[in-house]
Formats: structure tokens, C-alpha cells, sequence
């Protein structure tokens, strides 16, 4: 098997030309899971594959992440073969969130009669998920008010920060190996975000020499990390990953 992540955005909110950040992790060239959902996500997914997610992970409810679930609600409850069946993974603390910003609003379809949620398949979680046998540990990161954004990792394969400030202790514990880490960084932090001063002060080098960074505020700042000597992640690019490995010991 091969397994890949595919950028259909690596931009911060501001970075629109660079799509919203969202991801997809493919195994063998079909996709798996879907990370997030900005405006533009589901349009550059629909490009890529044709019929729209089967799962999804939100990180956060900003709305560079989230703006595409109502478009996405209406994609799936139209089609009877996909309606309610499309996984979607959100962590517990995160759903009262979802519930304001998405699916209160009222009247999900004009003509009424259905509800938000049953165009889905809703499966809240807290510490992690599983998704075909493999195991996805889902963590709290460091974005705006504690309890409202969550990175998530596969054994062995990646890890995908979602918006963050640096995270040394969570990603020693759950990408403390081989795997690849996509990592919010743009070349300036801030209270939210990630900047390369915090990258270099916070991360050793054996764990920086596996960072894929995304979410920078332009192409010139993306150029700049490059010449720095980090990889990037660029728009609509597939980014190879290991094998994952054996579901973590208190999996489940
Ligand atoms: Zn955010």
C-alpha cells in the first residue's frame, strides 16, 4: 500500500490564493479521510475525486475550516445513495461549537423537514476514532480558548496539527517516530499561530527534519520557509507518507 497527503489548501485565513487549509489522506490513491472543510475544500475535493467525501475531521470551527459543511450537507442529502452515510468525526468539546456556526441554523433546507445532522453520519470523539481498522488519535492543541482545536495522528504515518502554536510534548508522545508532521507555521507567530522563531526554539532538529509545514500567509512567506531549509506544502501537492504502524497500545 501507498499513503499520501494531499494539500487542497495550505493557506492561513487571510491566504485565500492558496486555498484553505484541508487535507486529505489517500491510501493507494483513493481518499480516506477529508481534514477539514473551508469554503473552497469542497470544490477542490469534488476537482480531485470526483463524488464527495465518505469521512471527515474537523480540527476547529474557525471558519476558514468549516465554511463548507453547509455545501456539503446539500451534496449529501441530495443524493440518496451518499445521504447519512458520509463519516464525520468531531471531537466531543467541539460540538456544541458546530451546532452555533453550522447546523442551527434554522431551516437546514428551505422546504424544512430535514435536520442538519441526517445528511451525516455523526461520530463524536474525544481521545481518538477508528476509520477502516486503523486508528486516528485525536489531540488538543494550542488555538485560541484551550478545548477548541484538535490535531490528529496516525502511528507511524503522520500527524496533522490543524491551527496551533507549538506542541513539543503532545507530538513526542503521539509522533514521536517516523512520522511525517504537517505543522501550522507561517514565517511571523502570533497568539494563534505558529511562526519558523517558534519552530526553531521549541523543536529539536530530529523532530524539525520531519516537519512538512503549511497554513503560511502567502507564496513569498512559503518561499521564504523553503529557503530557510524546511519543506513546505504547496497547494493541490502529494506529500508521501510511511507505512502506518500498529494501532498505539491503548488504542480503542
Ligand atoms: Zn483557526
Amino acid at each position: 500500500m501507498n499513503w499520501h497527503l494531499h494539500f487542497l489548501g495550505v493557506g492561513a485565513a487571510h491566504a485565500v490564493e492558496l486555498g484553505s487549509s484541508a487535507v486529505v489522506l489517500e491510501r493507494d490513491g483513493e481518499p480516506l479521510l477529508l481534514i477539514d472543510c473551508g469554503p473552497d475544500t469542497l470544490d477542490r475535493y469534488m476537482a480531485a475525486y470526483g463524488a464527495p467525501p465518505r469521512a471527515v475531521f474537523i480540527t476547529h470551527t474557525h471558519m476558514d475550516h468549516v465554511a463548507g459543511l453547509e455545501r456539503l450537507f446539500f451534496k449529501l442529502w441530495f443524493d440518496e445513495r451518499l445521504r447519512g452515510t458520509t463519516k464525520f468525526f468531531v471531537h466531543a468539546a467541539l460540538l456544541p461549537w458546530l451546532q452555533m456556526r453550522v447546523a442551527d441554523y434554522p431551516g437546514a433546507l428551505a422546504e424544512g423537514g430535514v435536520n442538519y445532522w441526517e445528511a451525516f453520519r455523526l461520530l463524536p470523539c474525544t481521545r481518538g476514532f477508528w476509520l477502516d481498522g486503523l486508528w486516528f488519535d485525536v489531540v488538543a492543541t494550542r488555538h485560541h480558548v484551550p478545548g477548541t482545536s484538535y490535531g490528529i495522528a496516525l502511528a507511524g504515518c503522520f500527524a496533522y496539527t490543524g491551527d496551533t502554536r507549538p506542541i513539543p510534548e503532545i507530538l513526542g508522545q503521539y509522533a514521536g517516530g517516523q512520522e511525517l508532521i504537517a505543522h501550522d507555521c507561517s514565517l511571523m507567530g502570533n497568539p494563534s499561530h505558529t511562526g519558523i522563531d517558534d519552530i526553531e526554539r521549541e523543536y529539536d532538529q530530529s523532530l524539525r527534519s520531519r516537519l512538512l509545514l503549511y497554513h503560511y500567509g502567502s507564496a513569498a512567506d512559503g518561499a521564504a520557509l523553503a529557503a530557510r531549509g524546511y519543506r513546505i506544502a504547496e497547494t493541490d501537492g502529494r506529500v508521501a507518507l510511511p507505512e502506518p504502524g500498529a494501532p498505539r497500545p491503548d488504542a480503542g
